[in-house]
């Protein structure tokens, strides 16, 4: 795959880049040691200091970063400013907790002897390579350098091949900051390159956020090479509705949560699991809020949906909703290509689903929303815990009973009540299944790149 922007918006070639030789990947993975040797000897306070500046820099940044976004991948641009000011929100939140996130823990003395010490201390495991999607081109990587860098850990960014501006501006970002030079450095690599920097001995942990393919590649490297893997992977997310829910706020909230980001977002309700009970209500006014959304040039502020992010996505969520519709799904809305340049796809609800349909395992990454009809809550989980994923999931309910229910049956990584799922600094963010393992954010996301050592003293 090129490393290049093209514009999805328009179809045109923004800029291509040579891919980096292999002297070059060499010195940047020499540079990304040498940084780590100098930061893990640097204090929390330093580094706070430098990340609150890196913080600065998004936030003073913010408006052209946000442009870049939008023509590289074609998120509508009042979520591209989103995007910019949460990555400068996650990067306080850690320069502020990491100290006391991974602050040794007192231990209590082993029973059999009495030991004058002992405790656990977390430090940091040397240069980790994250291997990154277009999908949220600053978030996601921010999502792991911030809590990494903090820790005393240095970062190797291999980027999508089709956001390589936001990975050169990241390449500078933290050097800016005034972090040793190198504590953060971008590969234009492509895929196939990847496997030889994690196998490089100086490299000793990876994280990747994509698809279920690139995990399971990833993920055997990291097993043959014995080093540690944190894989974010795809996602189906189930959004139960039930009897008691306020089926108004329930439908507008389906909308969102199915088309932010155009649609293209591992966390994104993707399966709308609906008692038959409301279930003619929750479709007309889902159907309505879908048909009345706005899609267009994703630099317009009125745009509520822009292209998807390149010509083969957009092809592959056309197929699935071709393959439904010809086994007999029912179109609600949308469905169709439409006739203009660029890769636009109409805002889409789907009903009828059966079992032989690819939609109904597959992860639909785009603004195309699957209806199911239950008839209690048992049918809603068994529908929920069909796919091979297991990322989060919603449920709207007023009953107390059946939160804690659907709460302890949901396999999934997060349970959001009565409100779309959201990753927050504050929350630990992660799937089980197919969706991949470990956790970002919150303190489980800082401890998973360090080294939890014990200490004990006779
Ligand atoms: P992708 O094709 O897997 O690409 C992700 C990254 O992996 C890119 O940098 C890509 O490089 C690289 N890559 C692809 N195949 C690889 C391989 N065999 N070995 C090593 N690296 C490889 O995914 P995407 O299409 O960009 O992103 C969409 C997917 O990501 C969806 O499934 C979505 O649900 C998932 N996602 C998950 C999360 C989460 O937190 N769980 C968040 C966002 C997205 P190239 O670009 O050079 O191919």
């Amino acid at each position: 795959m090129a490393i290049a922007t093209i514009n999805p918006t328009t179809g045109e070639t923004i800029a291509a880049f040579e891919p980096h030789d292999a002297a070059e990947v060499e010195r940047r993975i020499a540079e990304a040691q040498a940084a780590y040797v100098a930061l893990r000897a640097t204090t929390f306070a330093q580094r706070a200091e430098w990340m609150l500046r890196a913080a600065a820099l998004l936030e003073e940044e913010a408006e052209a970063t946000a442009h870049m976004l939008t023509v590289e991948m074609g998120k509508p641009i009042a979520q591209a400013r989103a995007e910019v000011l949460k990555c400068a929100k996650n990067m306080r939140y850690y320069a502020q907790h990491a100290e006391t996130f991974l602050a040794d823990e007192i231990l209590d003395d082993p029973a059999a002897v009495t030991a004058s010490h002992a405790s656990a201390r977390y430090e940091p495991l040397g240069v980790v390579l994250a291997v990154m999607p277009w999908n949220y081109p600053l978030w996601q990587v921010i999502r792991f350098a911030a809590p990494a860098l903090m820790a005393g850990n240095t970062g190797l960014l291999k980027h999508a091949s089709n956001v390589p501006q936001a990975a050169l501006y990241l390449d500078t970002l933290f050097d800016r900051a005034g972090f040793p030079a190198g504590s953060f450095r971008t590969l234009l690599i492509g895929a196939r390159e990847v496997a030889s920097v994690l196998e490089d001995r100086r490299v000793k942990a990876v994280t990747l956020t994509g698809s279920e393919p690139a995990g399971r590649s990833v993920a055997a490297t990291a097993g043959s090479q014995i080093k540690k893997a944190v894989l974010e992977l795809g996602g189906s997310d189930p959004f139960i509705v039930m009897p008691s829910a306020d089926i108004d706020a329930a439908s507008t909230t389906a909308v969102k949560a199915r088309v932010a980001n155009n649609g293209q977002s591992c966390i994104a309700a993707k399966r709308f699991i609906v008692h038959a009970e409301v279930y003619d209500t929750f479709a007309q006014m889902f159907a309505a809020k879908m048909a009345a959304l706005t899609v267009g040039d994703p630099r317009d502020e009125s745009t509520d949906v822009g292209p998807l992010a390149t010509e083969g996505g957009r092809n592959e969520l056309a197929e699935l909703v071709d393959d439904a519709v010809s086994q007999g799904a029912t179109i609600l809305t949308g469905g169709a290509t439409p006739d203009r340049r660029g890769w636009f796809y109409t805002p889409t609800l789907l009903a009828d689903l059966t079992d032989d349909m690819r939609l109904v395992m597959e992860e639909a990454f785009g603004p195309v929303a699957t209806l199911y009809k239950v008839a209690d809550r048992e049918e809603a989980v068994r529908i929920a815990n069909q796919t091979t994923f297991g990322l989060s999931s919603s449920v709207w309910t007023a009953d107390a009973d059946e939160e804690a229910w659907f709460v302890r049956a949901l396999d999934a990584g997060a349970v959001f009540v009565n409100g779309m799922t959201v990753s927050y600094p504050e929350l630990p963010f992660g799937g089980i299944k197919d969706s991949g393992y470990g956790r970002e954010l919150a303190a489980a996301g800082i401890r998973e790149f360090c080294n939890l050592k014990t200490v004990w003293k006779a």
